[in-house]
């Protein structure tokens, strides 16, 4: 479970995302969720999610420490994709790292809300399409590309309530991987509004 500090709900999440939430499905929906704080190349999971730049062979941040720890044969298999736009997402096996795929999706250089949305709702179908059932975040597009924390930080929980509210039946488990203190901070709050525990 998320570490959750605080037990009231806003009424209302978000007006700038137009959070429509149904409330009946709390209870299924929180214990499917986590929060990790750290590195996101040891888990053991089904699949990854790699922010990537559109050439797909590798770059620095998170990108970087997934490629360095998947080995020489992921950027081999990357090479043979002709890269990926912005929003999109491809899949790819794990290689040496524990997690069975990585799936490697394009933020958007600064707050562009439909692109960070479309990362995660497409990675999200890709997990599905191959019939994963677990899957880690990294905070995408946060870093080098600059999108405000907070603002992503609704973005990836919205999108992540929505897609679970449709397909929980399908899915084991969907980690948050957060790497900086700021993000702890932020997601701690936020999961408790997008994810009350009952
Ligand atoms: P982007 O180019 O999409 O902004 P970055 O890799 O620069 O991608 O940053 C995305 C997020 O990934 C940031 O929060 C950064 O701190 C975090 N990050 C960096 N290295 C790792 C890692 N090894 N595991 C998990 N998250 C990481």
């Amino acid at each position: 479970q998320y570490a959750a500090e605080e037990s009231s709900l806003p009424a209302k999440i978000d007006m700038k995302l137009g959070c429509e939430i149904d409330d009946s499905k709390n209870a299924t929906l929180a214990n499917k969720i986590s929060i990790f704080c750290g590195n996101i190349t040891i888990l053991e999971v089904d699949a990854i999610v790699n922010a990537a730049n559109s050439s797909l062979l590798g770059g620095g941040g998170v990108d970087g420490a997934i490629h360095k720890a998947a080995g020489p044969n992921l950027k081999a298999e990357c090479k043979t994709l002709g890269g990926c736009p912005t929003g999109e997402a491809k899949i790819t096996g794990g290689y040496n790292l524990p997690a069975k795929h990585v799936i490697h999706t394009v933020g958007p250089q600064g707050e562009k809300e439909g692109y960070l949305k479309n990362c995660y709702q497409n990675s999200l179908r890709i997990m599905l399409e191959n019939n994963l059932r677990s899957i880690a975040f990294p905070c995408i597009s946060t870093g080098i590309y600059g999108y405000p924390n907070e603002p992503a930080a609704h973005v990836a929980a919205y999108t992540v309530r929505k897609f679970l509210e449709a397909n929980s039946d399908k899915v084991d488990r969907i980690i948050f991987c957060l790497f900086l203190d700021i993000d702890k901070d932020i997601y701690k709050g936020l999961l408790q509004s997008y994810f009350p525990l009952e």
